[in-house]
């Protein structure tokens, strides 16, 4: 394959700037697929940096698939707590059980069958394929995207949209070292054209970065959507101890241990005693004390001194927290 100039200069960058990341040592095939497999879960709303130790531990504790697919959930979540979305753990281990099951073990290295996984979508898939398997896919993640987006000067809303991007991609061309070329570009996009101050004078492509010659590097924000939610959260207390049920109720940490808590729809006078964001909301809290213990169907009574013993998302933890220290 003749590769175009912008992918040799993209990959001759790489060469000698990328990062050791513990995903990216050289191991046998299929170590390197299931690397692949756990990193990009827990990369898909996380930065590579809070990524590393979590990658590490877990990776020690649950070395491959077939031990993924046994693993005790409270063990799993041990190993992902303080990672957030909880979501992404559970569906990572359902696809190690249904890879067990429906593929003899293995990681499949087709697109419909990857998406088929739990938790997979296209990015994923597509990022494995290209990772993983070392075909000739371009995922498009938010470092790619930034990369493309200043390169060719795109700014408009058409010109933004998904579709299009996916269409312009091209430009980047394709190498006969897909894995490499897919985390050049994402790592030219995290190191180099950053956010905010792109670093254009150490950037390989800048000679025909049309930003860089406009020096514009603004990016068209999209319109975020108001995702204030208001919660009460019921403190109940006995002895020391806080009670905690089993949130079978709303979608974020689904099946984790939290306060009992309800969903205000426009309260008035709303004065927040916390805040938290969590799956691109942003949850406003008022808490309040409650003097009659009612019922609960799984109420955990923990103790406010033993915090570490318990398996609890750090949200329940820092709520705990914030309630000692008031
Ligand atoms: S020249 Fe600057 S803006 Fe253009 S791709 Fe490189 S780092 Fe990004």
């Amino acid at each position: 394959m003749k590769e175009q100039l912008v992918t040799k200069k993209i990959l001759k960058w790489y060469n000698l700037n990328k990062r050791s990341l513990p995903w990216r040592k050289k191991t046998v095939l299929q170590k390197r697929q299931y690397y692949t497999l756990v990193s990009e879960f827990m990369l898909q709303q996380t930065q590579v940096v809070t990524v590393i130790p979590y990658f590490n531990r877990f990776i020690k504790n649950i070395p491959n698939l077939k031990s993924l697919a046994k693993v005790q959930d409270k063990k799993l979540i041990k190993l992902w707590e303080g990672l957030g979305y909880y979501s992404r753990v559970r569906n990572l281990k359902k696809t190690a059980q249904k890879i067990v099951e429906n593929f003899n073990g293995k990681l499949p290295d087709n697109f419909r069958d990857l998406i088929s996984l739990p938790g997979v979508g296209n990015y994923t898939a597509g990022a494995i394929l290209s990772i993983a398997f070392n075909k000739p896919y371009i995922p498009l993640d938010g470092n790619i995207e930034r990369v493309l987006k200043r390169y060719l000067y795109l700014k408009k809303d058409k010109e933004i949209h998904k579709e299009n991007l996916i269409k312009k991609k091209s430009i980047f061309g394709m190498s006969s070292r897909p894995s490499d070329y897919t985390q050049a570009l994402m790592e030219l996009g995290a190191l180099i054209c950053k956010p905010t101050n792109p670093l254009c004078h150490q950037c390989p492509i800048s000679n025909k970065c049309k930003s860089f010659l406009k020096k514009d590097f603004e990016l068209t924000k999209k319109k975020k959507k108001n995702n204030n939610k208001y919660y009460l959260l019921k403190v109940y207390k006995k002895d020391q101890r806080y009670l905690l049920i089993k949130n079978n109720k709303f979608n974020f940490l689904k099946n984790l241990t939290i306060f009992p808590m309800e969903e205000l729809s426009n309260p008035k006078n709303f004065n927040k005693n916390l805040s938290f964001k969590m799956s691109n909301m942003n949850m406003n809290i008022k808490i309040k004390y409650m003097k009659n213990i009612r019922k609960f169907q799984t109420p955990y009574w923990i103790n406010e001194k033993k915090l570490d013993d318990y398996m609890l998302p750090s949200f329940t933890k820092k709520i705990v927290k914030y309630l000692e220290r008031s």
